[in-house]
């Protein structure tokens, strides 16, 4: 049987894959079953921030694979508390780490904080989180409740009560009430169509949510590790979050979620845990990806290469503009409104044809998350490509 034919008789359909299998990758280029190859405009959602095949990270893994993948949470694991201290670090803020697996374990964690936050002896439970329409928080049964999508709200009810949802940022304050004990945003939307907040906005609501303590959770699970251009979105907007929550991009691809918080004492031991969370192998990857992006950062690459991302962005822009409307995003999290959706099917199946891989956001956002270590020959090429993609639509 081919690879397709086995994937459709054993695995269950949850995803409308493309006809493509990728057998390897290095940076921003991969490399599909037939030899053909692509830039990569997607980084496999934000997770391969370093690239593809990056011999740092290879190395680092394959160093402590050999040595020892796992033992349990329940004895000091090296590796862990050096990831925790260098995520801290990072963020600049005064917080803890809990490690788990994915995004949606994140910000399960998150919400367990808020819950237990909200229980205080002789005062009225506060249960209530209030998300944003458009959110995405993840696929778990309470995620996908937290998650401001009705459409995402069919066949797997009860779900957990108290999640509310506002239009909008400015709709927030007025849904604040005796029972909220948190609000959980990201920054910059990525599966409701790469839409940033505005600034001036967020600055505001934190401060009013901290007048009421009232949490702020950001959900950093694809603006985080320096996707908008700081370690955290949250840095760029110059706030200062309760909680955060990290996955996709921190790991290099390694699955790991990342909740931490101000809360340095909220959990005792046996509130929260994890089989897998912050193993040796996937704490090894946290801190070579680390290391990898906070040099690249300070040696001002990052920086260069986003600008380098976007002018080309910017130009494919101006030179379509009969197929799109808008530009979106921060940093490498950005992309383009298309006209109407048809439009958008034509321009993801066209570049795929054409050797770039991008992605689709929201209803008709062309969304594009290349990997962070681009180079400026692959933006160039990748453009190039998309432009001889979108020729003939
Ligand atoms: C991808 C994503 C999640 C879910 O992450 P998983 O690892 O798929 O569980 C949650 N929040 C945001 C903002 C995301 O982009």
């Amino acid at each position: 049987m081919t690879i397709k034919e086995l994937d459709n008789k054993y695995v269950l359909p949850t995803y409308a894959r493309a006809d493509v299998e990728f057998v390897s990758g290095k940076n921003a280029k991969l490399i599909d079953a037939k030899g053909k190859d692509y830039i990569d405009f997607t980084s496999g959602i934000a997770v391969v921030s370093v690239g593809h095949g990056n011999e740092r990270l290879t190395n680092a893994l394959c160093a402590q694979v050999k040595n020892m993948i796992h033992m349990s949470n329940l004895y000091y694991i090296a590796p862990q508390a050096r990831a925790a201290e260098k995520l801290v670090l990072a963020s600049g803020y005064d917080m803890r780490c809990f490690f788990g697996n994915s995004g949606a374990e994140a910000n399960e964690g998150a919400i367990k904080i808020a819950r237990k936050y909200g229980e205080k002896d002789g005062e009225i439970k506060r249960y209530k989180i209030i998300t944003l329409d458009h959110s995405f928080h993840g696929r778990t049964i309470t995620t996908v409740k937290a998650t401001g999508q009705a459409s995402m709200h069919n066949y797997f009810g009860p779900f957990p009560d108290g999640f509310v949802y506002a239009k909008n940022i400015d709709e927030i304050e007025t849904l604040v009430d005796e029972h909220t004990v948190a609000v959980m945003i990201e920054l910059v939307q990525g599966e409701g169509g790469v839409q940033p907040q505005d600034k001036e906005k967020v600055q505001n609501l934190a401060k009013f949510l901290k007048s009421k303590d009232v949490l702020l959770i950001v959900d950093e699970v694809q603006t985080g590790v320096y996707r908008t251009g700081k370690f955290l979105a949250s840095n760029l907007y110059e706030i200062e979050p309760n909680v955060v929550t990290l996955a996709k991009g921190v790991g290099g691809g390694v699955p790991v979620g990342v909740v931490m918080t101000t809360l340095k004492d909220i959990f005792s031991a046996g509130d929260h845990g994890s089989t897998f969370g912050g193993n040796y192998l996937s704490s090894t990857a946290i801190c070579e990806v680390m290391d990898i992006l906070n040099e690249y950062d300070a040696s001002g690459e990052l920086a260069i290469n986003m600008l380098l991302f976007d002018k080309a962005l910017e130009r494919f822009y101006n030179e379509n503009q009969h197929l799109f409307t808008e530009k979106v995003g921060l940093g490498m999290m950005c992309g383009l409104r298309a006209k109407d959706a048809d439009t958008l099917a034509k321009v993801i199946n066209s570049a795929r044809e054409h050797g770039v891989m991008v992605l689709k956001a929201g209803r008709n956002t062309l969304r594009l998350l290349p990997p962070l270590t681009i180079t400026e020959e692959e933006i160039e090429e990748g453009f190039k490509r998309l432009s001889a993609a979108v020729k003939n639509i």
